[in-house]
Order: structure tokens, then C-alpha cells, then sequence
């Protein structure tokens, strides 16, 4: 076992160790933490297995009595402390990020650091707030409903927002009394570890948070077929997602997915054209690398020529470069492995008669890890251009010619996460919205997000909502006390 290394980056002393039970554990073996911006090794860290994963669930087991029996004030209190923690420390935890995952930091700093911190007020709030114990009264019976912490709560997180979505999870296990084993991608692992830091500065008791390090074919599968863990959160990928409900099905865990989604972007004759040409250029956020995307822009015919030179002309303004740099736009992919995947799908698009817009290829003038955001027109109808999650910066457009086939082309995949529809007309967006197969719908906007509402996907898009009380419900064991208020003795 070699001690857990530690590395200075972004003004932070991180380590590359797992956090179990309140203390830094190496492993046998590191593994390289590449950072997209330049390719460059940053951190060596820990390679857990099955034995750090068996501890890790044995220290949360351990922590969960005590932890379940804390009064809800006090685990709020204890939460919104992280808040504050990670409020402290936005600057420094948002360039890590960039410099882990390549996303922008301009990002970081605007929208996803305060998010991080909100994701433990809004559960700390929820928990002290919003939940309701309704009793029910049955012929002088009274059924009192509780919600009862699980247990521990395994949690698997993706490379694409590591910080944001490991928090949308561990904010609600923590506040619904569950203890904790995470398990970041190994593409993105640093900002978690900064994250036990800052549970123990914040009072966390040890064990109740624990992070393990590692590839998720080994410790992710430990972690997903452990007998004594009580509920498994992943967000990642659909071949993924069915490795682990293989896993889970031995013990009969509890699951809760959220997976890819290659979700439909459609476009009415009558919509504000400035509006949807914005939004659609949005869907090149994050490179791409966003379950959520709108990466299929379907556009009424008659307007097609229209929005397409004005998508391209807005399109040709994005900047393209270092992430750190508050005026980039686009930013690198999240690993050579990962890039090669997307140059994959584009080459097999354009060799099989698919026209690129724009794009179409690396960025050979940054080189690196750099895409070109990428517009297919003349895609194979059924073609995997159009089907498959490619998760980069590559969008597709195909035309229509009435409501009944847009509707039809929205719902042609296996997915059904999301979808964001442009419409002037109400009456339209009512009945479009009511026929398309997505967990999240946007009208005339894109990307608004509300803790309280649930998000999560339909078909092979996922299993369950998380969000408000969908995320906390999931942690919990709901019991039933149903008692005979006559019976009493004394
Ligand atoms: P991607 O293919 O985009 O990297 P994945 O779904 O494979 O997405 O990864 C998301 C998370 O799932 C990561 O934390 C990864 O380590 C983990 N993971 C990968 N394979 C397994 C597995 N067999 N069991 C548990 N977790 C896994």
C-alpha cells in the first residue's frame, strides 16, 4: 500500500489518495491524471480495488447510526457549513475543475461553483423545510409516514461535470441520513478529493463521506455489488448502467440512472428565429460533452436556408481555445481516448455521404484534444450519426414538413431525456410537449434548471428523477407506522 500522494494545483493541496473513514489511503498502484488542456500527467492517483472498496463501504457502515440518529438540524447545519466551505473556495476549486476536465472556467466561476454550494443549502433546507410527515387517520388508527435513511449509498459520477453532479447526489444522501462511498471518473477525479477536505473542515463526522479512487471496472464493480450497500446513484453512460444493474441485481439494490441521450432540438416556422439560433448554438457547451444536448436540430422546411446561415454565421464566432481563458467559448475534449471516439463517428458520418457544415475534423491549429464544433446536413435517415450518443461537438439537421412528423423525428431514438422545442404558437408547444418522450422539456428557452423539479430520462435514458424530493425520496426507506391509538395502558 503507498502512501496517498499529494499534489498543489490551483492554489489547493490536493490529494490523489481515497478518503475512508476519515483518513488518506493509498494503494498498490496509481494511475496518470491527464489534464485535457495540455495533455500533461498533473496527479498520480490511487488505483482502489475491491479491499479499498470493502473498507470504504465497511467505514460508511460503521459511521451510519450515529450519523442517521444526528437531529436534521444539525446535519443541515453541518451542510450548509460545506456550503460555505465551497463558497470560500470557488476560485480554487473552479480552476482545478478546468484544469482536471478542460470544461471552462468561466463556467465554473459563474454557474457551476455557486451550483455546487446550492445542491447542500437546497437539501439542507429540504430536510429542515420541506419535508412533510402527513399522518392518516383509518377508523382511529393513525398511519405516520417517515422517511428512514437507507443506509450507504454508493455513488458513481461522470467526467463531464464531476463536481456538479457528485454534489447532486451527495447533498441529498447526506441530508437523507445515508452515508456516503463516492466514486468519481477517473478522467476527473480531483475535485472530489478536495471535497473531503472540506467535509472535515466542516465537522462531517469520519466515515459518514468517503471517497474512493479508481477505474470503475474494478472499484465501481466492487462498489456496485457489495451486499451491505443500500442504494447505487449513477450518472454516465447506458453500456455502464447495465454493468451495474447486473451488479446491483445480486443484492436487489436500488438503483437510480441517469444516462446519455441524443435529444432533439426542433424548430417551428413561427418561433423567434434570433432565439432559436442562440439556443442551438448552445448545444456546443461543454464541447459538447453534455447528456442534456440538444444535438439534433430538427427545422421546419420553409425556414431551413434561414436558420441555417444564420447558425452558421453565429456558429463561426465561437472561440475555440484554453479553457482557462475567460473568452473562450470551446474548450478541448475530456481525453485523447475519448476524442478519437467522436472523430470516429465523424469520419464513418462523412464517409457514408453526410455533409459537415461546418466542422468536420480536429482543430489542427490548436491540435490537443481540440474538436471542431461540427453541423451534419444530409445524414442517412437511421444512420448512427443520428442515433447514437457521440457525446463531442457535433450536431445534426434535418428538415420537416409538418407537426405529426416532427414529433415523429423528435421520438425516433432510444433515448428520451430531454428535448427543447421553439415555437411561437402556445397551443402548438402544448400539443408538441405533450407527445414527445423526454424526463425534461424545453420550450423557447434552454437549460433552465430548478432543484425543486425532476429531472431524469424516459426509455433508455434512465431509471427514476433525481431533484427537490426525488433525489431525497430515493435515499430513503419510506416506513409506514400505522398504530391503534385505543390500545393504550398507560
Ligand atoms: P464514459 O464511457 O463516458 O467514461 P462511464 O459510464 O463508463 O462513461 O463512466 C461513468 C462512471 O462510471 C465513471 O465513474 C466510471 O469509472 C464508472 N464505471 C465504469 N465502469 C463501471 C463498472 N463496470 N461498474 C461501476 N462503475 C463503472
Amino acid at each position: 500500500m503507498r502512501a496517498a500522494p499529494t499534489v498543489e494545483l490551483a492554489g489547493l493541496q490536493v490529494s490523489g489518495g481515497h478518503w475512508i473513514g476519515g483518513e488518506r489511503v493509498g494503494s498498490a498502484s496509481t494511475f496518470d491524471d491527464v489534464s485535457p488542456v495540455d495533455e500533461q500527467v498533473v496527479a498520480q492517483v490511487a488505483s482502489g480495488g475491491p479491499e479499498e472498496a470493502a473498507a470504504a463501504v465497511a467505514a460508511a457502515e460503521q459511521a451510519f447510526p450515529a450519523w442517521a440518529a444526528t437531529p436534521p438540524a444539525e446535519r443541515a447545519r453541518l451542510l450548509h457549513r460545506v456550503a460555505d466551505l465551497v463558497d470560500e473556495r470557488r476560485e480554487q476549486l473552479a480552476m482545478l475543475e478546468t484544469i482536471d476536465n478542460g470544461s471552462l472556467l468561466r463556467s465554473h466561476l459563474r454557474g457551476v461553483m455557486p451550483r455546487v454550494a446550492h445542491n447542500f443549502r437546497f437539501f439542507a433546507d429540504y430536510l429542515v423545510h420541506d419535508l412533510h410527515h402527513p399522518d392518516f387517520e383509518t377508523r382511529g388508527h393513525v398511519n405516520h409516514v417517515t422517511w428512514d435513511p437507507s443506509g450507504v449509498a454508493v455513488l458513481i459520477t461522470p467526467w463531464n461535470a464531476p463536481l456538479m453532479l457528485a454534489t447532486w447526489k451527495v447533498a441529498p444522501a447526506l441530508a437523507a441520513g445515508c452515508t456516503v462511498v463516492l466514486k468519481p471518473a477517473e478522467w476527473s477525479p480531483l475535485t472530489a478529493s478536495v471535497l473531503a477536505d472540506l467535509t472535515r473542515e466542516a465537522g462531517i463526522p469520519d466515515g459518514v463521506f468517503n471517497v474512493v479512487q479508481g477505474y470503475g471496472e474494478r472499484v465501481g464493480d466492487a462498489l456496485t455489488g457489495h451486499p451491505d450497500v443500500s442504494r447505487i446513484s449513477f450518472t454516465g453512460s447506458v453500456p455502464t448502467a447495465r454493468l451495474i444493474a447486473r451488479s446491483a441485481a445480486a443484492n436487489l439494490t436500488p438503483v437510480s440512472f441517469e444516462l446519455g441521450g441524443k435529444s432533439p432540438f426542433v424548430v417551428f416556422a413561427d418561433a423567434d428565429l434570433d432565439s432559436a439560433v442562440e439556443h442551438a448554438v448552445e448545444q456546443y457547451d461543454n464541447a459538447g460533452q453534455v447528456c442534456l444536448a440538444g444535438v439534433r436540430l430538427l427545422v421546419e422546411e420553409r425556414i431551413r436556408d434561414e436558420f441555417l446561415e444564420r447558425f452558421v454565421a453565429r456558429a463561426r464566432q465561437l472561440r475555440q481555445g484554453d479553457p482557462r481563458d475567460l473568452a473562450t467559448d470551446i474548450g478541448p475534449q475530456i481525453s485523447r481516448e475519448h476524442f478519437e471516439r467522436i472523430d470516429g463517428y465523424v469520419q464513418r458520418a462523412l464517409a457514408e455521404g453526410a455533409e459537415a457544415v461546418i466542422g468536420g475534423g480536429p482543430n489542427t491549429e490548436l491540435g490537443g484534444l481540440f474538436y471542431r464544433p461540427t453541423l451534419f446536413t444530409g445524414a442517412a435517415p437511421g444512420s448512427e450519426i443520428l442515433t447514437e450518443e457521440v457525446f463531442g461537438p457535433v450536431l445534426t439537421l434535418q428538415t420537416f414538413a409538418s407537426e405529426d412528423e416532427a414529433v415523429a423525428m423528435a421520438n425516433g431514438t432510444m433515448f428520451g431525456l430531454a428535448g427543447v422545442l421553439f415555437t411561437g404558437d402556445p397551443e402548438r408547444a402544448r400539443r408538441v410537449s405533450a407527445q414527445l418522450v423526454a424526463g425534461t422539456l424545453w420550450v423557447n428557452c434552454f437549460f433552465v434548471r430548478d432543484l425543486r423539479a425532476p429531472f431524469g430520462g424516459s426509455r433508455r435514458s434512465g431509471v427514476g428523477r433525481e431533484g427537490g424530493t426525488w433525489s431525497f425520496d430515493f435515499y430513503c426507506d419510506v416506513k409506514n407506522t400505522c398504530t391503534n391509538q385505543e390500545r393504550w395502558t398507560v
